[in-house]
């Protein structure tokens, strides 16, 4: 059996008290790491909040007070879970609409399985989930006995244990790195290097959030110059959380700290992702009116998962726009999937935006970017996100092995 399946934590949530019993044995029997079981949406919820996020749930969608498809929604808000298995017998096009609703929310959706669930099909698909999985976006869990706490999170911020891993942006039609997206890692004493999806929802909900924030802003303006200093001129995308936006003099603190380094405003990208959690709409509006005041470059994240993504387009004059992992590893196999990518493209452009491919992971997917006339990738096809020492030599490879879009064959 696969080793890497004893670190799977998993949730069960199932209403029929057969069929969950079935499920559990299941799952008990490949040894996996945690095995919670839950007989309602509510309480499966109640669990994942306190026991913290797990690798899955299966869970059924007919259930009593909250159904599954709301669940679902709820547990990638709450980022509670990576993925989801479905466990129904129902019509083949609702669970379709389901699997496809959870990637858009930013779920893994690996599939439906018939109930009862049979051994061998769970297993072969937990394996493809944890094989498929590259090293860097298999985020290993927490023990958890080690769940975290705010107030070591806050000793964390203040003792810099927080660093910045770099993922280059590429332009795709000819491989040249034209940015880099900085993602926050936590170098914890003990555990090791912990990815964001562990902390970031707890430090926006205690307003840790900015504090961290503008201590990696500080970490990327430093590395901006140090790049200027080897003579390359690198612009850093940093992550902004929306919560952030009600604080309209951050655009005043970031104009202090670029003008003091002399670097460009243009050199830093702020990622805003869709949200709901813009609280006051007018505030938020405010703070990007003012960022793209002094020059900032504005991009907004994960575009197509949020809320009223038109709308924000309209009102906010953002330089980039990303298009989801979700929508672009899916549209190689499905029409659906890459008609959106097409048109969010062709939208851009008319709004004068550069767009990129997040997600990028093989060459179908950066030929399928580049014939749609994306202008930038990123993803594992390209690199994973690494040190900062280690860019430049990444750079060289990387060019070395072009071009990669391979010739269209002549008619
Ligand atoms: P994001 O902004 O959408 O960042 C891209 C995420 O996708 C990163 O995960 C990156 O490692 C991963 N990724 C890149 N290429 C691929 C690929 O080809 N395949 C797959 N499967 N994944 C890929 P990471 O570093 O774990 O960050 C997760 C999220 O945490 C980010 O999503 C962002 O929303 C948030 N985040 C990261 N750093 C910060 C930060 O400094 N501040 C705030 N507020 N949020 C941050
Ligand atoms: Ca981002
Ligand atoms: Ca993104």
């Amino acid at each position: 059996m696969d080793s890497k399946l004893s670190s799977l934590r998993i949730l069960i949530l199932e209403d029929q008290l057969f069929q969950r019993l079935v499920a559990e044995q299941v799952v008990a029997g490949l040894n996996i790491q945690l095995l919670l079981t839950a007989e309602t949406s509510e309480d499966a919820l109640q669990q994942l909040q306190e026991k913290g996020p797990v690798d899955l749930v299966l869970c059924d969608l007919d259930l009593p007070g909250m159904d599954g498809i709301e669940f679902i929604r709820h547990l990638a808000n709450q980022k509670l879970a990576d993925g989801v298995i479905v466990l129904s017998a129902m019509d083949a096009s609702i669970i379709r609409t389901v699997e496809d609703m959870s990637q858009a929310l930013g779920l893994k959706s690996l599939g439906h399985l018939p109930k009862p669930i049979h051994r061998n099909h769970l297993r072969e698909m937990l394996e493809v989930y944890v094989n498929g999985e590259t090293f860097d976006s298999f985020k290993p869990l927490l023990p958890s006995e080690q769940l975290l706490n705010e107030q070591e999170l806050e000793e964390a911020v203040e003792q810099h244990q927080f660093i910045l891993h770099y993922q280059p942006k590429v332009l795709l039609n000819d491989g040249q790195l034209i940015a880099v997206e900085a993602l926050v890692r936590w170098q914890h004493p003990d555990l090791g290097l912990i990815h964001p999806v562990h902390f970031i929802p707890m430090m926006e909900s205690s307003g840790m959030i900015e504090p961290l924030t503008i201590n990696m802003i500080d970490l990327a303006l430093i590395q901006i110059k140090a790049w200027q200093q080897q003579g390359r001129e690198i612009p850093i995308s940093i992550n902004i959380s929306a919560t952030m936006l009600s604080n309209t003099s951050l655009p005043d603190m970031l104009m202090k700290k670029t003008k003091g380094m002399n670097i460009p405003p243009a050199l830093l990208n702020l990622e805003i992702t869709e949200s709901s959690s813009i609280s006051d709409v007018a505030l938020a509006l405010e703070t990007l009116a003012r960022f793209k005041l002094h020059g900032f470059a504005l991009s907004i994240d994960d575009f197509g998962t949020g809320y009223a993504s038109m709308q924000q387009l309209n009102r906010i004059p953002f330089s980039e726009l990303k298009i989801d992992q979700s929508f672009v590893s899916n549209a190689c196999k499905d029409d659906t999937h890459k008609a959106i990518v097409e048109s969010n493209i062709h939208l851009a452009h008319r709004l004068n935006m550069q767009t990129v491919g997040e997600g990028v992971e093989t060459q179908e997917d950066w030929q399928m970017l580049h014939d749609l006339n994306c202008d930038i990738a990123q993803g594992y096809f390209i690199a994973r996100p690494m040190p900062a020492d280690t860019l430049l030599g990444w750079e060289k490879q990387w060019l070395s092995k072009q071009p990669i879009t391979p010739h269209k064959p002549a008619l």
